[in-house]
């Protein structure tokens, strides 16, 4: 099925272009470049973002502070490192829908993860279990694995994965809500990588933590793959926790920082187990290095060491862009680019390709996982030598995104034209 209302053709491509509001962000970023000096075809920014050019002023203001000041630069530098996480927290609260007391900048994602489920993920022998989507990212699923491990259950038992139906990738929501009436009562966390990383399947955050919450779980998300691409509302959607990466959809660097959203109902109860550190004390007496640990009322409490602040200048600016066009802005682009993206790859036919990630756009957000039928890697390596940057998953899925910030149609209009060259010729 053809859907919308596109053209196949570079024509068309460009001068979607040159109504495009957000076409000027594009020479914002460094594209990189292939052997003959051409800009790539990067549909790869759901695993690397790309760099934002004023990212090295950023950065080098601070090299600077350092150079001049010293550890005076604590309270002197232009940006004071001592509150520097505060400067970004309104942005950044702003991207996932929340209230700026919810959310903190702090650590890398597995981390946080861990850190979250220390809190959140509290079993009990009858309540000891967590529930995860069946292909969640390797690595969330090793933190629950290993958390369980920790409190002294079996894994095989605990662990909760959730499968689609036979012959079908995605999970459908109905089975989610089956599975929590089922199981409720003995799962302890609910944790899903949302937008689900292979797939590109994005769940319904509030429909999740309605049916967990009414069992008496804990609902918490890994939203690697949706901060940065999905209009999030963590507040409104009101699940307990989650947690992201700042690298991908956010363009931050690599293995830059992640984030942690708290729910704010959570900020008072004072006995949550909770691994802490100075950081995450109250400001006005972490100095003095003598009381009981005082936690801020906030995510910050969360904190454990004073932050890079080199790696979170990096997240600094380019929170400064998002600002700027902000996620609605974003989103309604990211909408229209992944469905000309989508028309061009169904025109290929569907004994050729199919897309596994939902076609209905509300449960997707940039990224598009293409199945090719009867490839092996030859086809990717053929678009990679082409200018494509994108991702290949054994044993038959391409997986693309374009970025609404600094992917062009043409950009999607040439993979395309890539593709089909690709597949026609081996
Ligand atoms: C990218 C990603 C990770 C990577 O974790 P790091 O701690 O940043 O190395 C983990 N989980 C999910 C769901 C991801 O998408």
């Amino acid at each position: 099925m053809l859907k919308g209302n596109f053209e196949a053709s570079l024509t068309y491509a460009r001068q979607l272009d040159k109504q495009d509001d957000l076409q000027k962000y594009r020479s914002e970023f460094y594209i990189p470049k292939d052997a003959s000096g051409e800009n790539q075809i990067y549909l790869c920014g759901n695993s690397l973002g790309l760099q934002p050019k004023q990212t090295a002023a950023f950065i080098n203001q601070e090299l600077e502070d350092w150079k001049l000041l010293g550890v005076e630069g604590h309270f002197h530098a232009k940006h004071p490192w001592m509150p520097y996480h505060e400067f970004l927290t309104e942005a950044m609260a702003k991207v996932v829908g929340a209230k700026a007391s919810e959310v903190v900048v702090m650590n890398t994602l597995t981390v946080n993860l861990h850190l979250m489920m220390i809190s959140f993920y509290r079993p009990t022998p009858d309540r000891y279990k967590i529930l995860i989507e069946s292909d969640a990212f390797p690595s969330d699923k090793y933190a629950a694995e290993s958390q369980i491990r920790l409190h002294g259950y079996d894994p095989s038992d605990a662990l909760i994965e959730l499968k689609p139906r036979d012959g079908e990738v995605c999970l459908r929501m109905e089975d989610i809500q089956t599975a929590i009436e089922r199981e409720g009562e003995s799962i302890s966390l609910i944790m899903f990588g949302n937008t689900n990383y292979y797939t590109g399947q994005y769940f319904d955050i509030k429909q999740i933590t309605t049916w967990g919450h009414s069992k008496g779980c804990y609902v918490g998300f890994d939203c690697a793959h949706a901060a940065g691409n999905m209009d999030l509302a963590l507040h409104e959607d009101g699940c307990d926790f989650a947690v992201w990466c700042n690298y991908k959809y956010l363009n931050s660097g690599p293995g830059g920082m992640g984030g942690a959203f708290v729910h704010e109902r959570h900020h008072d109860s004072l006995n949550i187990p909770r691994l802490e550190g100075w950081w995450g004390h109250n400001k006005a007496t972490r100095f003095k290095m003598r009381d009981a640990f005082e936690p801020i009322p906030s995510a910050e409490a969360w904190q454990l060491s004073n932050p890079p602040i080199m790696a979170m200048a990096a997240v600094w600016s380019s929170l400064k862009i998002f600002d700027e066009v902000g996620m609605s802005q974003l989103r309604k682009k990211a909408i229209h680019l992944t469905g000309f993206l989508e028309f061009l790859v169904m025109s290929l036919g569907e004994e050729l390709v199919d897309i596994i990630t939902p076609s209905n756009p509300e449960s997707r957000g940039s990224q598009l996982s293409i199945r090719v039928k009867n490839a092996d890697k030859t086809l990717y390596e053929f678009i990679t030598k082409q200018g494509v940057i994108a991702d290949w998953r054994e044993p038959d899925v391409i997986r693309v995104a374009p970025m609404p910030l600094y992917n062009s149609y043409e950009d999607v209009f040439n993979f395309y034209t890539i593709l089909k060259k690709g597949l026609s010729t081996l």
